[in-house]
């Protein structure tokens, strides 16, 4: 392999640093896919400012051919942290991998090398009259199907970690043709190295800034944004009717469900300044001029809210077809259905009150007076909550 100054050193030192930061926080896949590619980056020669020896051509040709099938056995993982019996299988695997390059027999050596070229004998077109480059081998197709699955994930999880392997996999799926027709491996691993602290560092601002269960930010970055708004803005305290009962009545699922769609109502009417405060409780923030419209727009919210029902999945859910009779039962009943109501406390930055740990306790005395006054009601400091009949949820 062509060194090729600095390069070897920076791809050496994204994939370090992505393997530490993954590693710290838990990003167990993200951390395993940086191990590997170091190690393939050592088996290329590419370590050895470090004093690791340059490979020999077997260890060079089974690094690359053999690296796609790894990273696919690591994107089949559910999360787990470095120090598993996941990350030991990994460890094993690098370890029989480095055996193959190093000691299997030249004749087994051929017979693998033709299933790797399989694939490429079959392609009806001539890829490197086209391209200047060899056909891809059985390494490049499994590493296509893993790009597929981690592509996949990343869509149903929104997981950022799966952004990284995918990066890591299309870089695998092109690296024996581009190494083999004599490209350096450097400018890739270190984008790819670069990728995955990129992937695993914004895995780790979700784990520690977003709440887990709904999604929204959560106190850290609520007290934050506190501390940097300036003297004219609005908070409201808002609070789940009786959600203790959704808990006691239907299961703590349900209590979970019921928070999980008060919080996409969030979202959709306040943007990102909604947040989860704890518990069933969520805070608004309205800064600047948003502030005179706070009351209007909880308003809105609230009966949005509870114009809404929340469809309750059975419990006979897969239990056969008796169950899913009782189910259709039941719905023509409309017991599968609940309701759900919000109490809502406004305070703004006044003259009395001019810290934010201030007008947060302003709001919640305007929620616990909303609370008295009946519920499914928005309530603002220093005014008395209006007379209003309100419908219990369901
Ligand atoms: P009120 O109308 O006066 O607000 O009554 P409430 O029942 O809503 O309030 P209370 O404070 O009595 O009960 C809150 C419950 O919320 C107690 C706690 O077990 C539950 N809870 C807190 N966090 C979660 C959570 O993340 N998931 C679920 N399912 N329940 C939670
Ligand atoms: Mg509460
Ligand atoms: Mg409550």
């Amino acid at each position: 392999m062509p060194e090729a100054g600095l390069m070897p050193l920076v791809a050496a030192t994204s994939l370090t640093m992505a393997l530490l930061l993954a590693a710290a926080f838990h990003r167990g896949r993200a951390a395993l896919a940086a191990l590997t590619l170091l190690w393939l980056q050592g088996c290329l020669g590419g370590l050895a400012m470090l004093g690791v020896p340059p490979a020999s051509g077997q260890l060079i040709e089974a690094a690359l051919i053999l690296t796609p099938w790894t990273l696919l056995l690591i994107v089949l993982f559910a999360e787990t942290p470095l120090l598993s019996m996941r990350g030991l299988l990994i460890l094993v695997v690098l370890g029989l991998q480095s055996a193959i390059g190093l000691s299997l027999p030249p004749e087994w050596w051929d017979r693998l090398w033709q299933l790797e070229r399989l694939p490429a004998t079959l392609l009806p077109v001539d890829v490197r009259e086209w391209s200047g480059m060899p056909a891809p081998g059985a390494g490049a197709w499994v590493a296509a199907f893993g790009v597929l699955l981690a592509a996949g994930r990343l869509l149903l999880r929104r997981d950022p970690v799966d952004a990284g392997l995918v990066l890591a996999l299309l870089t695998a799926a092109v690296l024996p043709s581009w190494v083999l027709s004599g490209g350096a491996a450097w400018p890739l691993l270190a984008a790819v190295g670069f990728g995955l602290l990129a992937s695993a560092g914004y895995a780790s601002y979700r784990m520690a800034f977003l709440d887990a269960l709904t999604g929204l930010p959560g106190r850290r970055l609520l007290d934050e944004k506190l501390a940097r708004l300036g003297r004219r803005y609005a908070v409201a305290m808002v609070d789940v009717d009786h959600f203790k009962k959704f808990n006691d009545t239907h299961g703590h699922e349900v209590g979970d469900q019921v928070l999980k769609l008060v919080a996409s109502m969030l979202r959709r009417h306040f943007g990102r300044h909604a947040y989860r405060y704890g518990g069933e409780e969520f805070t608004v923030v309205f800064p600047g001029r948003a502030m005179d419209r706070a009351e209007e727009r909880c308003e809105a919210f609230r009966d949005a809210m509870a114009a809404r029902k929340l469809v309750l999945r059975s419990p006979d859910r897969g239990a056969g077809k008796a169950g899913r009779k009782s189910t259709k039962r039941s719905r023509a009943r409309g017991r599968n259905s609940v309701g759900i109501t919000l109490s809502i406390g406004v305070a703004t930055r006044t003259g009395d009150h001019r810290g934010p740990e201030a007008v947060i306790k302003s709001a919640d005395e305007a929620l616990y007076k909303a609370k008295q006054a009946g519920r499914n009601r928005v309530v603002v400091a220093g005014r008395k909550p209006a007379k209003r009949k309100v419908a219990q949820p369901a």
